[in-house]
């Protein structure tokens, strides 16, 4: 297929070269000037999507996804599909695909999850919004991208989906930090309580597939000194999105907003940023009842 990629970064940087990789004609374009292996180096973001069949973006937020789109929209094929694949608020995706279909194109939502590990091997999951026959047409693209595609229904729902299992990731693995630390203070012994709760009704992936408590468990950023992983920013980015969406369907979310706080002050007020998000337990451990 001919490919137009827009955002060559941590995430978009590995997907655009496994396409090239897989034998896709790849033109890439990133406002930062990087260069992908096997990935023909476009001069705008309008110049990658001439002529292309679909055309993927991967870009930090939703006021710069508008933005590209506003370029993009006007430059693509009749007939194209515009797969946005960055984690954005429902409504700016929902924008971008009314801005498409004004167009005559289809757009998806296709948020990932997997993180930059899943990226570079081709292991993505995609969450999809958007109409079904875009989705079969961009299906052989999230082959190569990724191991799984869940068509999650109408515009705007893969990323719906993508913020709930966040919202849930982040109340979660707030809930199990502060669990380990409390346990430390009674005098449990950790790898006692892990072997407990991953077999108890407490079991959740952050404690038994990513266990924040060093050496226990299988291996996991706490393992290498929180190095992410998962960011703890990008975590935050995750929970802010999930407290817009939930305010503008008036939907009550104490949990979501509860680790929103804890994240907000972990990265803007402590030592947080650029360490894995489950560095949430070093945190705690040293903290005493507010
Ligand atoms: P990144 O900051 O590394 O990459 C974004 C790229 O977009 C940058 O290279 C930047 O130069 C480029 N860009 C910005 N504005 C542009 C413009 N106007 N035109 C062209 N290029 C532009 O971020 P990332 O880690 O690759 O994440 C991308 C998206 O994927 C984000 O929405 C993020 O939330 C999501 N995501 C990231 C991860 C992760 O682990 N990094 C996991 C899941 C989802």
């Amino acid at each position: 297929m001919k490919i137009g990629f827009v955002g060559l970064g941590n995430m978009g940087l590995p997907m655009a070269e496994n396409l090239a990789a897989a034998g896709h004609a790849v033109a890439g374009y990133d406002v930062a000037g990087i260069a992908a292996a096997g990935v023909a180096s476009a001069d705008s973001a309008a110049a990658a999507a001439d002529g292309a069949e679909v055309v993927i973006t991967m870009l930090p937020d939703g006021p710069i996804l508008r933005q590209v789109a506003a370029t993009l929209v006007p430059a693509m094929a009749a007939g194209a599909v515009f797969l946005d694949c960055s984690t954005v608020d429902v409504e700016s995706a929902r924008a971008v695909a009314g801005m498409a279909a004004a167009a005559g194109l289809a757009a998806l939502d296709a948020p990932v999850s997997g993180g930059i590990t899943g990226a570079s091997a081709g292991t993505l999951t995609f969450m999809v919004g958007g109409p079904g026959d875009a989705f079969e047409t961009a299906r052989p693209l999230f082959d190569v991208m990724g191991q799984k595609a869940v068509h999650c229904g109408p515009a705007g729902n893969g990323q719906a989906a993508k913020i709930c299992n966040n919202m849930i990731l982040g109340a979660t693995m707030v809930a199990t930090c502060e669990a380990f630390a409390l346990a430390d203070k009674l005098g449990l012994d950790r790898q006692a309580m892990f072997d407990v709760v991953s077999t108890s009704s407490g079991y959740s992936w952050t404690m038994n597939a990513y266990c924040p408590a060093p050496g226990i468990g299988p291996q996991s950023p706490a393992d290498n000194g929180y190095a992410p992983g998962f960011a703890a920013e990008l975590m935050l980015k995750d929970l802010r999105l999930a407290e817009m969406a939930a305010r503008a369907v008036d939907a009550d979310t104490p949990m979501g907003l509860a680790a929103l706080g804890e994240y907000a002050e972990f990265v803007e007020g402590e030592d947080g940023r650029g360490r894995d998000f489950s560095a949430m337990l070093p945190r705690f451990e040293s903290r005493r009842r507010r």
